[in-house]
């Protein structure tokens, strides 16, 4: 089982032509929702690649929570350790999308801000061979870094946006240790404060103690460096729609080939591979099956 820790998220989407002024009214001209939310996104993405899935967060009281744990369920994602939070909303995240593609998001934590390093129990974890982290709260890192180490079992860390902004010392420390460190490369320049990718690249290199360093570098493609070793795979040229929970998408792809223990091309290969099927399609939850990645690569 593959356990992920971090956000759970309702969507809305709403296509517009326009924004609204103050006091005023806009018709969106299409409305979408669907599940959403790093961790949640991830342990999607994992139980299609075949693999146990066990989503560690928090929801509210309410009928959002329980409209997008029906979802995880679904897709046969074990929700039994998913807290309830009294008194609070589930997280909400609104997606305005205009028609040249550029989307501006109003995101409500809420409930997942329930979820506590007191609430990460060993017992939530039994039969757990790796866990995932998908959220920048160190306070949760370093919890789980404790758990895992008291199962034995291997910790990947993708802390976003919000882990990047904490700086390189907090960063460092939250990562020690950690078996495959995840960031896309808007997150790795501002880590390293630099401008280009490739400094980026090097400098995280040299400062984080990780298993490994994998940075996901959009239509590019992705570089992880390990043991000293750099490499750098291209992505696949598709027709993009929707890069929403590529990121994700990737990691989960990235991971069951880790756990599998192949080497560092099949590995970004693959990933890249789940990936790009990813952004062909719309959605956040919308990452391959194993086999579907299997026949893009023999195509
Ligand atoms: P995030 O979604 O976390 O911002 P990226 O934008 O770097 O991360 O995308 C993650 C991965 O998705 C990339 O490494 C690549 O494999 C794939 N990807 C993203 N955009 C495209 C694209 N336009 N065409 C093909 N693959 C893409």
């Amino acid at each position: 089982v593959v356990a992920s820790i971090g956000n759970l998220n309702f969507d809305l989407y709403l296509r517009i032509s326009e924004l609204p002024g103050p006091d005023e009214n806009v018709e969106a001209l299409d409305l979408y929702t669907g599940g959403g939310g790093s961790a949640a996104n991830f342990a999607v993405a994992v139980a299609r690649m075949g693999l146990g899935a066990r989503f560690i967060g928090a929801v509210g009281d309410d009928p959002l929570g329980e409209i997008s744990l029906r979802e995880l369920r679904s897709e046969g994602v074990d929700v039994t350790f998913v807290k309830r939070v009294r008194g609070m909303r589930s997280g909400v995240v609104v997606v305005l999308v205009h028609p040249d593609g550029v989307k501006r998001m109003l995101s409500h934590r809420g409930a997942n801000l329930g979820l506590t390093p007191a609430d990460l129990t060993v017992d939530k974890f039994s039969g757990v061979r790796h866990i995932h982290l998908a959220t920048g709260r160190t306070e949760l890192i370093l919890r789980a870094k404790e758990i895992a180490r008291e199962i034995g079992a291997t910790v990947s860390v993708d802390g976003g946006t919000a882990l990047a902004r904490k700086g390189l010392e907090i960063v460092k420390a939250a990562v020690e240790g950690v078996d495959v460190v995840f960031m896309n490369h808007v997150e790795a320049k501002l880590l390293a404060n630099t401008g280009d990718h490739k400094s980026a690249i090097e400098r995280l290199a040299r400062e984080l103690r990780a298993g490994e360093l994998v940075i996901t570098l959009g239509p590019i493609g992705a570089v992880a460096f390990k043991e000293g070793k750099l490499l750098q795979v291209d992505a696949f040229k598709v027709n993009a729609v929707d890069t929403t929970g590529a990121g994700d998408s990737f990691a989960a792809a990235y991971i069951a080939m880790y756990l599998e223990g192949r080497d560092l091309y099949e590995k970004l290969l693959f990933a890249n591979a789940a990936a790009a099927i990813k952004v062909t399609r719309p959605g956040a939850r919308s990452s391959p099956r194993r086999d579907e990645v299997v026949s893009f690569l023999e195509s």
